[in-house]
């Protein structure tokens, strides 16, 4: 049920321990284009809040159709020399990004949760982190071309058009920016309408290192800002990651259009627990799988099959599990659970955990936790007696919800795991390494973790299959849709 303020007190109770440290957010955020923060020529703006306060922090601008347009003409004219550069030139731009955000990290880490919800200790660990490890990557891969793709020669594509969503908005934007620029191209990126304000700040990096102006440019705004990005003639990629309706939209869009296209969209993605796995291992596997970031992960371990003999012990082990988990407030350092994204996309989780009582499932929840009386709230659940027609068990929710499901056989587990229209990530656990090989490789997803899950680093490409998406981010692989090959060098 959707959480309320409550007053039984956890057994797993902390002092308050805040982050203590201010960050500057100002009243007001241009666009960043050609290097320079610049007013919308749209004059129009928006606010963007901290939804576990509901209180406004700023307002951003709202690109328009003139502003986009004055974005691509920059990176278009930023274009040459940017990619005639050495690959050991760029490597050092790419170099100091990754510097600068490793020397501010703090801050972005704050921002980040402050803008988004998302816990003060999954920003400090693990999206900063991810993103300065992007760039650092790249940059290692700038002089490198020749070498990613043996007797070919490299180009650059062009303008690329990156349009971010709001669950990782910094690591999105590194995930993007990074391979483009180490491959010679220029950017208009457009993050999320909720969570812009790491965007913009990463465009202070993009000015202290002198980035030469054009070279990425951030425009903010709603979904006809990235509308205006897709359509645009002088754009020649378009990278996007969000959901797999608007990434539909975005392929009709294109197609015909001689733009190349790369799509990272939603999942409903299976973590499979053999009867034989390490369990307790298991269990943390789960939790990070499906309440990592208030379940606003695209590769969220969403669907969980249960080997048979085992479903009982790992149902009475999660409940457990739940209870210590701490929602409330994302700046707090023990702080599990923060608050959910938007409104709007609370209002989707519960509709979704409404459908899963009315369908006949069994809602399990550990509402220990006292809450803020304002903010957006989930509290982590699970459901069982979950049947594969169910709309739990087929829809992609995005948020801390799991279907927990079982199978007897391998081969049950397989066709059941497949049986979906995603294909982004799977987890298998076992201590069989036989059946992980056997079972990771029948699976129809772009990821498969084995004893663990939402591991992410930058030299492994991360991507989907089916309705998932198409085209991998990270590793040599993720270097491939920012490049034209030709013949023999
Ligand atoms: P979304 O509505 O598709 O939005 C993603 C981005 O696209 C946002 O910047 C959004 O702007 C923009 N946008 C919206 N409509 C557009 C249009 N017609 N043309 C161009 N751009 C448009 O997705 P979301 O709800 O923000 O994000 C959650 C979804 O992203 C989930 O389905 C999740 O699975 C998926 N996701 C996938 C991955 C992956 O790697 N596969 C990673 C993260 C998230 P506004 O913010 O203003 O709406
Ligand atoms: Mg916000």
């Amino acid at each position: 049920m959707m959480a309320e303020a409550q007053s039984t007190t956890s057994p797993w109770e902390y002092s308050d321990a805040p982050e203590s440290i201010q960050v500057d957010i100002a009243k007001k955020y241009q666009l960043f284009i050609g290097g320079k923060f610049v007013s919308p020529k749209s004059r129009s703006w928006f606010a963007t809040t901290n939804p576990s306060t509901e209180k406004k922090l700023a307002d951003i601008a709202s690109a328009g159709k003139a502003d986009v347009n004055a974005a691509v003409l920059a990176a278009r004219r930023a274009l040459p020399a940017w990619s005639k550069l050495t690959g050991c030139e760029r490597g050092k731009y790419l170099y100091a990004i990754a510097r600068r955000i490793q020397e501010r990290a703090r801050e972005f880490a704050i921002l980040e949760t402050m803008d988004g919800g998302k816990p003060i200790k999954e920003s400090r660990d693990v999206d900063i982190p991810l993103a300065a490890q992007h760039f650092f990557y790249h940059a290692g891969w700038a002089d490198k071309l020749e070498y990613a793709f043996s007797g070919r020669t490299v180009k650059p594509v062009g303008v690329c058009g990156q349009i971010i969503p709001w669950n990782f908005p910094l690591l999105m934007a590194a995930w993007k920016l990074a391979p483009a620029l180490a491959c010679g191209n220029t950017c208009v990126l457009k993050p999320a309408e909720t969570t812009s304000l790491t965007a913009l700040r990463l465009a202070e990096v993009f000015e202290e290192v002198g980035l030469p102006p054009g070279v990425v440019n951030v425009v903010t705004g709603a979904g006809e800002t990235g509308a205006a990005i897709v359509n645009h003639p002088n754009i020649q990629k378009v990278a996007f990651t969000g959901s797999t309706e608007v990434g539909k939209l975005i392929m009709n869009q294109t197609a015909g259009s001689g733009k190349s296209l790369t799509l990272e969209l939603g999942g409903k993605s299976a973590n499979i627990i053999f009867a034989d796995a390490a369990i307790d291992q298991a269990i943390e596997g789960i939790v990070s799988g499906i309440y990592f970031n208030q379940g606003h992960v695209c590769c969220a371990g969403s669907r969980l099959f249960v080997e048979e003999p085992v479903l009982d012990t790992v149902v009475k082990k999660l409940k457990h599990r739940l209870k210590s988990l701490r929602v409330g407030d994302p700046l707090d350092k023990n702080t599990d659970i923060g608050a959910i994204n938007s409104k709007a996309q609370l209002q989707t989780i519960q509709k979704y955990i409404d459908l899963g009582e009315d369908e006949g499932a069994t809602y399990h929840s550990c509402q220990t936790e006292r809450l803020p009386s304002k903010g957006y709230w989930c509290h982590p659940c699970f459901f069982t007696d979950v049947q594969p027609s169910h709309t739990i068990a087929r829809e992609e929710i995005f948020g801390p919800v799991l279907s927990v499901m079982s199978f007897r056989t391998p081969e049950e587990a397989l066709m059941r795991a497949n049986n979906t229209r995603y294909g982004l990530a799977a987890g298998v656990w076992t201590e069989k390494g036989a059946k992980i090989f056997d079972v990771a490789k029948k699976l129809d997803a772009g990821v498969i973790w084995c004893n663990t899950y939402n591991k992410f680093d930058a030299s492994s490409p991360f991507g989907g299959v089916k309705e998932s998406g198409f085209g991998r981010e990270g590793g040599i692989q993720g270097l491939r849709p920012y490049v034209k090959l030709g013949g023999t060098s």
